[in-house]
């Protein structure tokens, strides 16, 4: 981990982030949950990374991380530091981040919190005994798991990706919005990959080691990531790092339960700025739906930050009506 000058010996103030990947333009539910992080950092005075998250370069799209500043922007959004204004972290692009993961990486083979892995994703499903529908993947069996960290160097050829030893036991967190959450990694997904041989870091191992190097104590986002954060939690504890608080913000989605997904054109923020919404109509209706104010009031994030009130959100996923869209739009337009 980078040790950072500015932040040794100073009692921690509240670093927040918002960390969008780059895979597509941002939406409505993006919106809400980036304007809940920003809101939660910035009410206690806290400061906000910016951060770009393009280590799936399957998915990384030309021009979305111009478009995503963009969008964060025009909501009314602020940051600290980021990849446009610099700050003693640098860099904030994932990419540009490969050597730190790496040395992090070492760090867990010499503790063996990590072992090669030669099993093919079919190999897994097969071993798989119950998986529980809720998990995202078949659990892992442990097929690799006798080996150490040192037996990757006698794989030759053969392809291999890292795997935590995931310990025993349920991981719990006193979420922001969730309250009391308790989870068993060992059961939900068991040893999780953190690198893959030719492609390099995991999500689970560059987000651990950027909030710490990066002193984010407050960790905003989506529920869709409730299943990593006792992997994350249990990476922090290995690492002898400091663990952030966390906050998931209840998805959104469409009224026949659908989540938003990037490619529903309509409810993107870039078709919203296009077809006239003012955005503080939009950051106004946004808080509206937090349950913050008892109607829309057009608003700046920077004039909503007293109306932040994380026990009040609501814990239901929130839907998006066709009415709550078209009353964004401006009388007049055509709105499509
Ligand atoms: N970059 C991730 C995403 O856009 C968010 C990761 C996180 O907040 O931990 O889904
Ligand atoms: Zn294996």
């Amino acid at each position: 981990m980078t040790d950072n000058p500015d932040r040794i010996g100073r009692t921690p103030a509240m670093i927040g982030r918002l960390a969008p990947s780059p895979t597509g333009g941002l939406h409505l539910g993006h919106a809400r949950t980036f304007l809940i992080a920003w809101l939660a950092a910035r009410s206690q005075g806290g400061r906000i990374i910016l951060r770009i998250e393009d280590l799936d370069a399957s998915r990384v799209r030309a021009g979305a991380r111009r478009t995503a500043l963009v969008d964060l922007r025009w909501l009314g959004l602020d940051w600290d530091e980021g990849p446009d204004i610099g700050g003693p972290s640098a860099p904030y692009v994932q990419s540009e981040r490969l050597s730190f993961y790496d040395s992090v990486l070492d760090r867990l083979k010499a503790m063996e919190s990590i072992y090669p892995c030669t099993c093919t994703r079919a190999d897994i499903e097969r071993a798989a005994s119950a998986p529980h529908p809720e998990d995202e993947g078949p659990t892992y069996p442990g097929t690799c798991s006798q080996r150490l960290a040192a037996d990757a160097e006698r794989l030759g050829d053969r392809p291999f990706a890292w795997r935590f030893r995931v310990p025993a036991g349920p991981i719990a967190w006193d979420d922001l919005f969730l309250g009391r959450v308790e989870l068993d990694p060992r059961r939900a997904g068991g040893d999780f990959l953190v690198a893959r041989h030719t492609i390099g870091p995991s999500y689970q191992l560059a987000v651990v080691a950027d909030d710490a190097a990066m002193g984010v104590n407050q960790v905003i986002r989506g529920a869709d990531l409730v299943p990593s954060t006792p992997r994350q939690l249990l990476l922090y504890r290995r690492l002898g790092w400091p663990e952030p608080a966390f906050g998931h913000v209840p998805m959104a989605v469409t009224p026949d339960g659908r989540r938003l997904a990037k490619r529903d054109g309509s409810l993107k923020l870039a078709t919203l700025r296009e077809a006239g919404v003012d955005p503080r109509v939009l950051v106004g209706s946004l808080i509206h739906s937090c349950g913050w104010s008892e109607s829309v009031v057009p608003t700046t994030p920077r004039e909503g930050i007293t109306r932040f009130d994380p026990a009040s959100l609501p814990a239901t996923p929130w839907v998006v009506t066709r009415e709550w869209l078209d009353s964004l739009v401006p009388a007049g337009s055509s709105g499509s």
